[in-house]
């Protein structure tokens, strides 16, 4: 383009962030930066995610400072706030987003919040992240607190996760997210009997996970395999390919994250639950139904697991293949 404008840059910020280039985005915003281009707030909200991504609280601070000196009002509040919540001042951050200081201040929208919650939360500033939330001027949309919930099943801070998932659950009963998280907190920590008044807490109110499912295109034909999924017609070759993966990973070095297995079942139960990931049948369906070298795309409708993305590079690179595997984030 000749003279591309705030748009095409964010919007190139925001690709790259949604597909996990997180560098590039961010070298993206410097480049626009040096073009002259003012950000605007929709730029603001596609770098933030970057930053959470990386963990990288600092370069977010800096991105901000760069954002105040742009000029923009509402991102003023935002930045302001974030260097003072890093500095540990929640109350001065607080002030900022109430806006009430500066009477030329844009509210930040939801949007913002859940930016900052989510930062926070990624870089382990959880109390802050809670704090933040408590004082925001209005009220908090559920996702905010599911946000905070991730953030405690990340950091390991069960009280908070049990008080934070209690109240999703009066605000939204039929939300199955907090249930699923709350359950694995409990879980990674070996309290079944809890893992288990929550799925019947879950199933009493009739909240329904959405069934995890994994999708490759071969031929033309798309291809739908579910967890321990036996019903295709390959199914034996599906299997036996995996189960000759699963060799080769191992002496390649790949160990299984039995974490990601979040059932009191037997270690070696474990493992062959995972192993029968939804997106591990499609890979192997895959590289059984296509000529070396072909590039393998799989598509789930949910987050793949931690394994399943330490797997797939592992089988990438044993079969010499390029595979993309896409989930709901990126
Ligand atoms: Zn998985």
């Amino acid at each position: 383009m000749p003279l591309p404008d705030v748009v095409s840059w964010t919007v190139m910020i925001a690709g790259y962030t949604q597909n996990g280039l997180v560098e590039k985005a961010l070298e993206t915003f410097k480049k626009m930066q040096v073009a002259g281009v003012k950000s605007n707030s929709t730029t603001f909200i596609s770098i933030l995610p970057a930053c959470a991504k990386m963990g990288a609280l600092e370069q977010g601070m800096d991105i901000h400072q760069s954002i105040i000196k742009s000029g923009i009002l509402s991102d003023v509040v935002v930045a302001s706030a974030l260097v003072d919540i890093h500095g540990g001042l929640v109350d001065e951050a607080c002030k900022y987003f109430n806006g009430m200081s500066d009477p030329y201040c844009t509210m930040p929208t939801m949007d913002h919040y859940i930016c900052i919650v989510d930062l926070l939360g990624r870089a382990g500033y959880i109390e802050e992240a809670l704090n933040f939330i408590i004082k925001m001027p209005i009220k908090p949309a559920s996702v905010v607190w599911v946000c905070l919930l991730g953030a405690c099943r990340s950091h390991k801070n069960i009280g908070l996760g049990i008080s934070t998932a209690t109240l999703l659950f009066e605000l939204n009963p039929k939300n199955a997210a907090p249930y699923v998280l709350l359950s694995n907190i409990y879980a990674e920590v070996g309290r079944w009997g809890d893992v288990k008044k929550v799925r019947r807490l879950m199933k009493d109110r009739g909240t329904k996970k959405i069934p995890g499912c994994s999708w490759v295109e071969v031929r033309k034909m798309v291809h739908v395999f579910c967890v321990g999924d036996r019903s295709h017609q390959q199914t034996k070759d599906i299997h036996a390919k995996l189960e000759k993966l699963s060799g080769e990973m191992k002496a390649a070095g790949y160990l299984p994250d039995l974490r990601q297995v979040l059932s009191d079942v037997e270690e070696e139960e474990k493992e062959l639950f995972l192993g029968h990931h939804s997106e591990k049948l499609a890979i192997a369906f895959g590289l059984v139904n296509t000529s070396p070298g072909t590039t393998l795309t799989v598509v789930k409708n949910l987050r793949v697991c931690d394994d399943c993305h330490t797997a797939a590079k592992f089988i990438s690179k044993i079969v010499s293949r390029e595979i993309v595997v896409r989930d709901a984030n990126r």
